[in-house]
């Protein structure tokens, strides 16, 4: 069985991963490595900041003795997402987690409720025509090689250039309510309606978002590349 490592901290994305692959793959997260750092996400793009995340922890996990890790195929994996919204030409966008504290410029992110409520006061005047938004996901999947062959307790072998990292992309397109609508989900769900539905992902059953979302279709892509790795 295939060991997924998902380098975040946030349950919701754990807990939404975890549902979207099923029981296929062995699914740990920053949770099970306390001592792992965390990436600075200051990249330009969603896939530079995956890739940043995900081979921050593949170099970690290969320099560091973790036993019996490595004794069956190993991948990092992680998510980068967010909001753009097309009557603010994008934004959030990569900014999404930290939208609110752009004006303050305290570091760390802001939280839900301060992020909603700019992008609620941003979009006052527009109609509810122009408010088309998409979710984005791009997943970075980094390869951990496993022991030298005939050395089972060598562990992880990854050195910086051995670690290969492929990226899949997923968007879901929507709308941008003109309230908070729900209590499901995290981030701007009360806020976003996907194409086809009136209900945001808010108040859509879990299941059903996990089925459209730009996590799902992103995850898609990662689950048929990774089948027959084992
Ligand atoms: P990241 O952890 O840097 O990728 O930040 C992603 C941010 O985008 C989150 O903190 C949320 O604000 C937003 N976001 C990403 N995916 C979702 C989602 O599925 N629902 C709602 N908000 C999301």
């Amino acid at each position: 069985m295939v060991t997924l490592v998902i380098a975040t901290r946030n349950a919701h994305k754990v807990g939404e991963i975890r549902a979207i692959l099923g029981d296929r793959f062995r699914v740990l997260s920053l949770e099970d490595f306390p001592g792992a750092p965390e990436a600075v996400e200051d990249a330009a793009t969603f896939a530079g900041n995956a890739t940043k995340k995900s081979v921050a922890l593949a170099e970690w996990l290969s320099r560091e003795p973790h036993p019996g890790l490595c004794d069956s195929p190993i991948r990092v994996m992680a998510d980068d997402s967010g909001l753009e919204v097309d009557a603010l030409n994008g934004a959030p966008g990569v900014h999404s987690a930290r939208f609110a504290a752009l004006d303050t410029g305290r570091p760390g992110n802001s939280s839900t409720a301060d992020n909603n409520a700019k992008l609620l006061r941003l979009m006052a005047d527009v109609p509810p025509e122009k408010r088309s938004a998409r979710f984005r996901c791009v997943l970075a999947l980094t390869h951990v090689p496993g022991p030298e062959p005939g050395n089972p307790s060598d562990g992880c072998q990854g050195q910086e250039s051995q670690l290969r990292t492929e990226l899949f992309e997923g968007t879901c397109e929507g709308r941008i309510g003109l309230a908070p609508s729900g209590q499901g989900g995290f981030g701007y769900d009360s806020l976003f309606a996907p194409a086809g539905s009136d209900r945001t992902f808010g108040e859509l059953d879990h299941t059903v978002k996990n089925r459209l979302s730009h996590r799902a279709r992103a995850l898609e892509l990662l689950r048929s590349r990774l089948i027959g790795v084992d």
